[in-house]
């Protein structure tokens, strides 16, 4: 089986089995770039190492050592060699993006031998010496799970020592003696001493690569991202590059755009005589690659042309990795960059525009769920202007956030269990952080620069960040933060301003944000191409006119009981349910009729000529009762009633599972007075609005039928009330009447539904509860356990489950549609909203999808997605 691939073999497409890094470094090979020559052990390599060998098989030894006699025979340099040795990395790369979460090692091949060859070689001793420190310490940390710690505090007591402000001013002797310590920390730690033979390192250097797939902070990064555990990593080997042989070379990373606004300027990053990750963590403040112009312009100028051309050819924003030897430019990394929401949108705007990609393709470059943060909140300028500032730093990730200041990812991780919000404060954040950092509402850090991991990591995160406060002095250990005006100590509130790149004092409060009008362009182009409505579940005039604000297209889903729930009218609802007989119920039905004709009359004019779907009274009269001896005593004064006949009369309708209960449309059978007290209502407030020009067409929708009779004696009801109400008022209104699908049975007999009902439309919150048998208000004790354990993919009542439910909604579209072809059917439950979800609607042939007021947005570039 082939597992090693030269990168001129691959190429962009071979993700999966090459890792992102792996098949774009072949691509860029493809297209002539300066990529220093490499190949690839593939990701089921990977795989089949860790599930079944657990060692490297002959057969792969010998494919590497193959690839290897190729590169040294290209390259002039080998292995071990004593004039010229060829040294590598061995870096990881999954077919997802995972910056950071695995392990890569540099300047491998380097030993006690080579390391004087390369500083003859190249003249320069303190180089060859830099490279085997460097080696050391991340083999040792790789391979041998030594602590990067022991060998940190080795080189910050050098410095120390001598006082230097940073690693460049180490000499060849200082370095030497490093190497010799470094190789003591090796026999202290792990009574090992470090492979001298190259190929004995590389072999060692792959297998730990692989590993590193499953260490602790690369699982909890895919858990995050939701990215698959069997991927693998692919591991590149590839002939080194010197980014620390001068002040003629140095290493960098740059975007293509901006990846905090998406401007189009390219936006990076270097440091002079430095070698691979030292921009990324933060060792020395990096420059910003604009000087690069000056400094090494011939450099530069091709390093824009490839940055240009990599843009063109992936037609996105790309993350580019370089280092430049004695001026000479390669590149070492292109991929996607991750970008902040309003990044996201701009950028996909500006291709458009440019021409580069079609309005569809824009469309998709964008997550729906990057819209939530998008529209996240601000601190009005009036707060800011007269909040105390605590330190000013780079804008690295844009939000507004509030918490409590934390040090460390447990610390945070304790206080969010607590239910408090907070806020990571570090020197700088590295990936062991990445769990502490997922839940904090913004991250701030006194190193590092806009490509450091702390704000890579917040951008990919969505979580608002601000890097490089100079001015703070973080002091872990003692939990405190000294800045110029006082001390802050764990715990203490402060706010974030990662758009400007602000820390205050306090906790300040927060308003909306403006919708952009890239946003809205962006918007306008996903309704153009959408099949499926998008409307919103709502009643209440702030949510309704929230949603309109969003671009909800109507409402899918007025639920009338929310209107019961407060004050007067759920005395007047009490007062009713508990009534002995007809009579009585009389006068609190009159009351609740005129409550509801106000109800109506505000909904309608806010919705006024869109569609509206209205719910007719819905969950178990048992949710009405009063609870407790105190309760029922007050009631009982209140409605006139004596203790004794209430108390018979609450466990008269008491009921053991209200779900399965006396609701829906089986209230409506038995208390039709309620169900033709609602229609009353909205056909008069319905008829008000006619009157005055504005025609309202409201789709009044049946809930939980399963049988087809309950349906056609309650339209039988409510045809003859409404008609009645019309005839009367003597105008013309188009009123539709439908039913809810939520009841497994339902959607057997929609055919036989079909000739009932204008409408349908799924309940899938009910549907999924009855479907799996799962109570939805329960399901939370267990489904958690069950994705943890893979028993389900997703929690159903947030995702729809397409096998099971979706058949079931297959079914029910394909039957209902057999009798009426032009049958409007929506959804209407959670998973209206879920882009997933969506996705599998399209298919159906669904008219709508209906959600809450801040996923509408959401939604409708979801819907977009899924026509296109
Ligand atoms: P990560 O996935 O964490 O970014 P990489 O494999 O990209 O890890 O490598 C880490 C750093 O080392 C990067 O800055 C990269 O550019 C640099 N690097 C990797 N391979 C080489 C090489 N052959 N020559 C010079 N620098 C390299
Ligand atoms: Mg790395
Ligand atoms: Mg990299």
């Amino acid at each position: 089986k082939k597992n090693v691939y030269q990168f001129s073999e691959g190429n962009a497409e071979m993700k999966p089995l090459l890792g992102g890094k792996g098949a774009n470094l072949a691509e860029m090979v493809k297209l002539g770039l300066p990529v220093p020559e490499g190949f690839t052990i593939t990701t089921e390599a990977c795989m089949t190492y860790l599930t079944q060998d657990h060692y490297l098989t002959e057969d792969l030894k010998s494919q590497i050592l193959t690839a290897l006699k190729h590169m040294e025979s290209s390259s002039g340099k080998k292995f071990d060699d004593t004039e010229k040795p060829l040294l590598v990395s061995v870096r990881s790369g999954s077919m997802y993006s995972m910056p950071g979460m695995m392990d890569t090692i540099l300047n491998l091949g380097l030993n006690d031998k080579t390391v004087e060859s390369l500083a003859e070689q190249t003249q320069n001793e303190r180089f060859a010496y830099d490279c085997y420190r460097r080696l050391l310490q991340m083999f040792g940390e790789v391979v041998f799970g030594i602590e990067s710690q022991r060998f940190e505090q080795y080189l910050t007591h050098v410095k120390e020592k001598n006082n230097y402000a940073s690693d460049n001013e180490l000499t060849a002797e200082d370095l030497k003696e490093i190497v010799k310590v470094f190789k003591e920390i090796y026999l202290e730690s792990v009574k090992k001493e470090f492979p001298q033979g190259p190929i004995d390192q590389l072999f060692m250097a792959v297998e730990a690569v692989f590993r590193s797939w499953n260490n602790h902070r690369a699982q909890v990064y895919r858990r995050l991202h939701g990215i698959a555990d069997d991927l693998g990593t692919a591991v590149n080997i590839q002939t080194m590059v010197f980014g620390n042989s001068g002040q003629k070379s140095g290493t960098g990373v740059a975007f293509t755009r901006s990846p905090a606004t998406g401007d189009k300027h390219i936006f990076g990053e270097y440091l002079i005589n430095a070698q691979g990750e030292d921009v990324v963590a933060g060792i020395r403040t990096p420059e910003p690659i604009d000087t690069l112009a000056e400094k090494m312009p011939k450099a530069y100028e091709e390093f824009i042309k490839i940055a240009d051309l990599l843009e063109n050819h992936y037609q996105d924003m790309q993350d580019i990795e370089f280092t430049i030897e004695e001026e000479r430019l390669f590149v070492l990394q292109t991929r996607s960059g991750k970008r902040t929401a309003a990044a996201a949108f701009k950028i996909a705007y500006d291709l458009k525009e440019e021409g580069v990609i079609s309005k569809e393709q824009a469309l998709m470059h964008l997550k729906p769920e990057m819209i939530d943060q998008l529209l996240h909140p601000v601190f009005s300028k009036e707060v800011a202007k007269t909040a105390q500032e605590v330190a000013r730093g780079l804008p690295a990730s844009p939000g507004a956030a509030t918490g409590r200041v934390v040090f460390d990812a447990g610390q945070a991780k304790k206080y969010v269990e607590d239910g408090e919000e907070v806020i990571l404060v570090r020197r700088e954040t590295s990936p062991e952080d990445v769990e502490g950092m997922s839940v904090s509402n913004a991250i701030v850090t006194s190193c590092g620069g806009m490509t450091s991991h702390a704000a890579v990591v917040a951008r990919g995160m969505g979580i608002c960040c601000v890097v490089a406060c100079a001015n703070l002095t973080i002091n872990e250990a003692a939990r405190s933060i000294i800045f110029d005006g006082g001390v802050i100590e764990e715990g203490d509130f402060i706010s974030v301003d990662g758009s400007n790149g602000i820390v205050f004092l306090g906790k300040l409060e927060m308003e909306k944000t403006e919708e952009s009008s890239v946003f809205k362009t962006i918007m306008s182009w996903a309704d153009e191409v959408a099949d499926l409505n998008v409307r919103v579940n709502a009643e209440t005039p702030k949510d309704l006119t929230t949603a309109f604000a969003f671009g909800a297209q109507g409402v899918g889903l007025t639920r009338t009981e929310h209107m019961f729930f407060e004050g007067k009218r759920l005395t007047e609802m009490r007062r009713l349910i508990l009534a002995g007989d007809s009579a009585q119920r009389k006068a609190p039905l009159k009351k609740l009729l005129e409550i509801q004709i106000e109800d109506f009359t505000n909904i309608f004019n806010i919705t006024q000529e869109k569609a509206i779907v209205i719910r007719l009274l819905d969950p178990p009269l048992h949710e009405f009762l009063p609870h407790g001896a105190e309760e029922i005593r007050q009631l009982a004064k209140e409605l006139e009633l004596t203790e004794d006949y209430l108390e018979k009369r609450v466990h008269s309708l008491m009921e053991t599972n209200p779900m399965l209960g006396h609701r829906g449309c089986r209230l409506g059978v038995t208390f039709p007075e309620i169900y033709e007290m609602q229609v009353e209502a909205i056909i008069r407030s319905a008829c008000g609005l006619v009157k005055k020009g504005i025609n309202v067409a409201p789709e009044i929708m049946i809930p939980l039928v399963g049988v087809k009779k309950e349906l056609t004696i309650l339209k039988e009801l409510l045809i003859q009330v409404a008609d009645k109400i019309i005839a009367e008022e003597n105008i013309t209104l188009d009123y539709t009447i439908g039913t809810m699908i939520e009841i497994p049975r339902a959607c057997f007999i929609a055919d036989q539904l079909a000739e009932e009902a204008e409408f349908f439309s799924f309940g899938t919150n009910d549907l999924t509860q009855l479907t799996y048998g799962y109570s939805r208000d329960d399901a939370g004790k267990f489904i958690t356990t069950y994705q943890q354990k893979k028993l389900l993919p997703a929690d159903p009542f947030q995702k729809l489950d397409v096998e099971g439910v979706g058949e079931l909604m297959r079914i029910a579209v394909e039957r209902g549609r057999q009798v009426k072809p032009d049958l409007k059917i929506g959804v209407c439950g959670e998973v209206g909203g879920d882009p997933s979800s969506i996705a599998f609607f399209q298919q159906l042939g669904l008219n709508y999808v209906s959600c809450s007021p801040y996923r509408v947005p959401i939604a409708r570039l979801a819907v977009a997605q899924a026509a296109i």
